[in-house]
């Protein structure tokens, strides 16, 4: 099989018939083999009924059903494990990224291969202020981090190698990162092609504000899993043991100006509790959020969904 088209979706049911159409037309035209791979992250408007209806009239199409709503990623992760084509295409589900770009994302991993070619939404059709900006600072923040050079770490539309997406695991909110996550499982020729974006036809945005919020601290995540993971003593050992002398520094020099000079003042000031306080307060969120985050990769469960119905597969 030439191709997976693997598309997560949430509540879409006015778009899938005719991406759908889209799509066929696109392959049949290039005469490619191909799956197309609908997963259903728990919709509760007609989308399910919509795939079924699509199914029945054409058996390339397959599709799983959550029992509830996991996530993109989870969604992602579990179209991955079920795909079957030698390239798998990831796209969204609500038509802003255009089936036409298929043939040639693939031509370039055939041709250049590439590990991974990512879509660069360079002209967008969506909010100035809340996504245009934000992912502009979203994007440098990840390539400075990840050090991998693309422009859009965030569009939907990316082409893989079949050994990639059965190579890693995207889980929690890390769909953001796939790039990155595919680079510590060691494939390094990522490639970026500008793709165009439409502006949404039906039904509305499932990421609001939040995404910002969740995106950089998942950013923060990954950089300090990929770096310290492996060795987070390297990490909290440095800053506890420097934070600790720090501490016994200004104990000594208290007692000393204490016994010495007789100044008492210092502790009075509240913004010497205050320092303290929020230095305690956060060093402790800090590492508990990093425990957190090693418990749940290390976790049996945390790719463990709920389906309700598979088609197809
Ligand atoms: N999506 C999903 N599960 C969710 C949220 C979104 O499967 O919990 C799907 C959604 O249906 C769409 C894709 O992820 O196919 C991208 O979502 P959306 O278009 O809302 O994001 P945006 O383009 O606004 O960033
Ligand atoms: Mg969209």
């Amino acid at each position: 099989m030439d191709i997976s088209i693997v598309i997560p979706l949430f509540n879409e049911d006015e778009s899938l018939t005719e991406l759908c159409a889209w799509i066929e037309r696109v392959v049949t035209e290039h005469q490619l083999s191909y799956e197309v791979i609908f997963i259903d992250d728990g919709s509760t408007d007609f989308s399910w009924n919509v795939i079924e209806q699509l199914r029945a009239k054409n058996t390339n199409i397959k599709a799983i059903k959550f029992q509830r709503n996991y996530g993109k990623s989870a969604a992602l992760n579990e179209g991955f494990r079920a795909a079957q084509g030698e390239i798998i295409i990831t796209m969204d589900a609500d038509m802003q990224d255009s089936p036409d770009e298929i043939p040639e994302l693939r031509k370039m991993i055939l041709e250049h291969n590439y590990d991974i070619v990512s879509g660069w939404k360079k002209k967008r059709f969506d909010n100035t202020f809340t996504k245009n900006i934000p992912s502009k600072l979203f994007n440098a923040a990840a390539r400075s981090m990840s050090k991998i050079q693309l422009n859009d770490f965030n569009c939907g539309l990316k082409a893989y190698k079949k050994k990639v997406v059965k190579s890693i695991e995207v889980y929690g909110e890390m769909h953001r990162y796939v790039p990155v996550l595919a680079k510590w499982a060691g494939f390094r020729n990522i490639g970026e092609k500008v793709v165009e974006h439409r502006a949404r036809k039906y039904g509305v945005t499932k990421f609001g504000w939040d995404r910002f919020i969740n995106g950089f601290l998942d950013l923060m995540t990954i950089f300090f899993v990929g770096k310290f993971g492996k060795r987070p003593m390297h990490f909290f050992g440095l800053w506890g043991t420097l934070s600790f002398f720090a501490g016994l520094s200004i104990f000594a020099y208290l007692t000393v100006s204490k016994f010495f000079f007789d100044i008492t003042g210092m502790t009075q000031r509240p913004l010497f509790f205050f320092a303290i306080l929020s230095m305690i307060i956060g060093t402790q969120l800090f590492l508990a959020g990093f425990i957190g985050e090693l418990i749940t990769r290390n976790a049996a469960e945390r790719n463990h969904y709920l389906i309700e119905q598979k088609i197809g597969l």
